[in-house]
């Protein structure tokens, strides 16, 4: 099976490092050109470097939680690299605690960019996708946003929250041949994860029946697949790629 993704413009959010790096990687591998997206526009740009150094990649500092800031990059996007084909809106973030101890600051922060910066770029990129007739947007949600987490309702909140949106954007957008999924990661390795415990991460490996924490390269693989010609029968739906931890 060959992915052939040449002529076609991707927009990764969060592509700067950890899973959102891989996705634009294998986007770009497979032939897309890829506009990385981060808050740090140096640290987007050295990512987009660093595959390949030709216009095919190009970063771009954008808070996806800010309307502003989603509207002047995408309207940069298609004046530099074309109208986007594909979305991923892979930018996530953490603030854990006990429910009880959740700030408001840290409810909407993680709220922010998960949920509202999913929406603020859908909103954005779908309308050239309706009009061309064509386009795939991915959602990253999380194992979490489905079975839930202690210590995590901000962040279980959000990515099951952009497990409705996927769905109800699917639905919107299906009789203009925009197809909308989500991938449910279980447990990556990244800086979003490197705080746990060597006991817990131990544990997770014990409870994960392929016996190996996820990588970015695994979740790069399902958003290539819903991103092809492959997938052009499938929206609305969850794909859950964790080993089988939550099996
Ligand atoms: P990560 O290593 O912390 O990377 C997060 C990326 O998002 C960075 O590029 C970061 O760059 C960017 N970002 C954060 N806030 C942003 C904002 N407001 N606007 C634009 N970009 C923003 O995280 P990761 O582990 O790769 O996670 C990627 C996605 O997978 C997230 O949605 C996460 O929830 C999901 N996920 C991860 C795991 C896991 O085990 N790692 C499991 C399930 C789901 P800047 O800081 O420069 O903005």
């Amino acid at each position: 099976m060959k992915i052939n993704l040449s002529g076609k413009v991707a927009v990764v959010t969060g592509g700067s490092r950890g899973i959102g790096q891989g996705i634009a990687a294998a986007l770009h591998r497979a032939g897309a050109t890829v506009a990385v997206l981060a808050r740090d526009g140096g640290k987007a740009q050295a990512a987009a470097a660093a595959l390949g150094g030709d216009h095919s990649a190009r970063g771009y500092a954008c808070d996806v939680s800010r309307a502003d800031q989603v509207e002047s990059t995408v309207a940069a996007v298609e004046r530099e690299l074309g109208p986007p084909a594909i979305l991923v809106n892979n930018a996530g973030t953490t603030r854990d605690n006990l429910v009880l101890r959740i700030s408001d600051d840290d409810w909407n922060a993680v709220l922010d960019t998960n949920l509202k910066g999913a929406f603020l770029m859908t909103k954005r990129v779908a309308r050239g996708m309706i009009k061309r007739r064509h386009g795939r947007i991915v959602n990253i949600t999380s194992v979490v946003g489905l079975w839930g987490n202690a210590g995590q309702a901000n962040y279980a909140a959000s990515k099951a929250g952009l497990v409705g949106f996927t769905k109800s954007v699917a639905k919107e957008l299906a009789s203009r041949n925009v197809l909308v999924n989500a991938i449910a990661p279980g447990f990556v390795e990244t800086e979003l994860t490197k705080g746990i415990t060597p006991e817990a991460r131990q544990a997770f490996i014990d409870a994960i029946p392929l016996r190996r924490l996820g990588e970015a390269a695994d979740v790069a693989s399902a958003v290539l697949f819903l991103a092809s010609d492959f997938a052009s029968y499938i929206t609305g739906q969850v794909l859950v790629v964790d080993g089988g931890l939550v099996l």
